[in-house]
């Protein structure tokens, strides 16, 4: 066993600092209320966290712990009263009872107060001892956990709880620490390994959970099936991450969502010496997951937000993950990330107090413009002109069927972006968040790209001198290709894509971008753009768009005008404008639209011009104009 934390350092680091104290204080009050009041019954049933979600304007519910009748919603303020809202909630009050562990452990260090092992202890008991009564209410039987509504609640309660006994270990007993094992972490392991069946990110969570309790507690079998089974960690690290680091969902979320249980998974790892001849393979792996994103990222520390992610996302969503990686790896990169979390309002955390000691680095890495051939993605620079292009998708998990799309920075300011989505739940998940529709690229008869195959895009040129990329995806429907060219010069973007079918289609060209919107054009509003069927109700003769999910319907404010020439529309923002300029083609019909994000309460404005043809190209720049 090897100390990782120099706990007396910590101490000192808490009594000279004044945000290290304030937290710690801030930390224990809300820990201590917890202890005091904690109440849990085995008969509680648990429900799944993404029915979180108001009924009236589908935003996020805030989690009150003093309340589990009434919950009310962030956007709106609604207050929401269900038996599905209350079980969330037991549910949640669970991961905080779980965290509270760890909590523990570490105050219990700190402090040396008793009452933080009986409170670990009273928790490790419970659920020990009533484990096989616990029910869960998951929205399907295949996502089950036990003591959680999902077994990848569980992983996470097996992994906090873990950590807080490690912090404390000496004040466990043999005894009880094989009770525990026996009657609570053995039957964990046990459900993990039953339910990791696939390349995916909540196979590597229970996977590293189930790892964990094979290293930590000694057990052979777990730690074989941990590491070394069929959908098992290095299983997972092999066939799921690219040659350039990415998880293969393609999601940044999701991306340290699976990184974020292997870092734990090696720190604990480190803190018994454990070690196998893989060891230093999955080290390596690891490393490359916590660079990719850093070369992807933009100038202002937001994230490209491809696929399913929560709406906005950028580098401190993901501070504690560095934290970690800064203290497991002697890397100067993860030192320079972590200094950024020194910078301005950034909540302190223990991975913070325990783990940043960088505040005397500086972040002055620049990646310039970066491919990804494997991922299927690129980074396109010039200064703070910045342009995140997406060309390849690796796995139907969590996919938006948005190949070729873009996301696009004018000095630092990302002002076409990827809305993610907001909510399994909602209804706009499907309808339009999960849509082709909503992103920067091209739809074809109205229907989404096509979801049977997976298009792997590959790029014919590409130089990093002039930042110019020209990716060519086959098939994105039957007999469709895609060719897109961009090229980055500061303040100014070129565009060319270039739609290429065996027949004649319908083609919608899509861009959306903050800002208001205005065209020197005559316009005309039409009331819809809704398909017919849609209008009616009548489904799909082909059943691959069902009015639910056509998406079209969710184009707002129609305004239309007809050109063959060259025409331009701009995106007025408080302090640029960002012009949108294409070429003339004859028969195009241009679409002023607004449309929402990931909820109803914020709207944007875009563009779709249509087109009818069977091969067709769109030349489009854009620029940035400063007021
Ligand atoms: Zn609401
Ligand atoms: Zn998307």
């Amino acid at each position: 066993m090897i100390e990782i934390i120099n706990w007396e350092v910590i101490k000192t680091r808490i009594k000279n600092t004044e945000w290290a104290g304030k937290f710690i204080e801030v930390t224990k009050e809300r820990l201590d209320g917890f202890i005091e009041s904690y109440h849990d019954e085995s008969s509680r049933i648990t429900g799944w966290f993404h029915h979180y979600n108001c009924e009236k304007c589908q935003g996020r519910l805030t989690f009150n712990i003093e309340n589990s009748e009434e919950h009310v919603c962030s956007v709106c303020g609604q207050v929401n009263k269900s038996e599905t809202f209350t079980k969330v909630w037991y549910n949640m009050y669970r991961g905080r009872a779980n965290t509270s562990v760890y909590e523990s452990g570490i105050m219990y260090r700190l402090t040396g107060e008793e009452k933080y092992i009986k409170h670990m202890k009273r928790v490790l008991s419970f659920y020990s001892d009533n484990y096989d009564d616990f029910v869960s209410e998951p929205i399907a039987k295949r996502f089950e956990g036990k003591l959680q509504n999902q077994h990848l609640d569980d992983a996470s309660a097996v992994i906090a709880m873990i950590q807080g006994i490690d912090m404390a270990r000496e004040r466990f007993s043999d005894e009880e620490l094989k009770y525990y094992y026996e009657k609570l972490f053995k039957k964990e392991a046990e459900m993990f390994d039953f339910f990791a069946n696939r390349i995916y990110n909540i196979p590597v969570w229970i996977k590293c959970a189930q790892a964990m309790v094979g290293v930590f507690f000694n057990e052979e079998e777990h730690i074989q099936k941990g590491f070394y089974s069929i959908y098992g960690i290095l299983d997972q690290l092999k066939k799921g991450v690219t040659d350039e680091g990415m998880w293969y969902e393609g999601s940044m979320h999701y991306h340290y969502y699976t990184v974020h249980p292997i870092a734990m998974l090696m720190f604990i790892c480190r803190r018994v010496e454990f070690n196998i001849p893989e060891m230093q393979y999955i080290y390596d792996k690891i490393e490359k997951m916590f660079e990719y994103p850093l070369k992807m990222m933009f100038s202002n520390k937001r994230l490209p937000n491809p696929h399913d992610g929560h709406p906005y996302i950028d580098i401190f969503n993901y501070r504690t993950h560095y934290e970690y990686a800064s203290i497991i790896y002697d890397n100067p990169l993860f030192k320079k990330v972590c200094s950024m979390f020194w910078d301005g309002e950034v909540k302190p955390s223990f991975a913070r107090l325990l783990f940043n000691t960088w505040e005397n680095e500086a972040y002055d890495v620049e990646f310039g413009t970066v491919n990804n051939p494997s991922s299927g993605t690129a980074m396109l620079r010039d200064k703070r002109t910045e342009l995140f292009f997406r060309y390849s998708t690796l796995t139907h998990l969590h996919r938006h069927p948005d190949e070729m799309s873009f996301e696009l920075a004018f000095d630092g300011d990302v002002v076409s972006y990827d809305i993610g989505n907001g909510g399994y739940a909602s209804s706009l998940f499907v309808e339009w968040q999960r849509k082709t529709l909503c992103h920067n690229t091209v739809v074809i008869d109205e229907s989404d790209h096509m979801r049977m195959s997976l298009p792997f895009g590959k790029a014919e040129e590409f130089n990093i001198e002039d930042s110019y990329i020209k990716v060519k995806t086959k098939a994105l429907y039957e007999a469709t290709d895609f060719t897109r060219a961009f090229k980055v010069a500061e303040n100014k973007v070129e565009d060319e894509f270039l739609v290429h079918s065996w027949d004649t289609h319908l083609v919608d060209w899509f861009f959306y971008c903050e800002g208001e919107l205005t065209c020197k054009n005559e316009t005309e509003e039409i009331e819809t753009l809704a398909p017919e069927y849609l209008k009616n109700g009548s489904p799909d003769p082909h059943g691959r768009k069902a009015p639910r999910q056509a998406g079209y319907q969710h184009l707002l404010d129609v305004k239309k005008f007809e050109t063959d020439d060259d025409w331009t529309a701009n995106f007025e923002l408080p302090d640029k404008i960002i012009r949108v300029t294409m070429k003339g083609e004859p028969g195009t019909t241009v679409h002023l639209v607004n449309s929402y994000t990931a909820n109803k309460e914020k709207t944007r404005h875009g563009l779709m011009v249509r087109r009818r043809a069977d091969k067709t190209l769109f030349a489009t720049t854009y620029e940035c104009i400063y007021k």
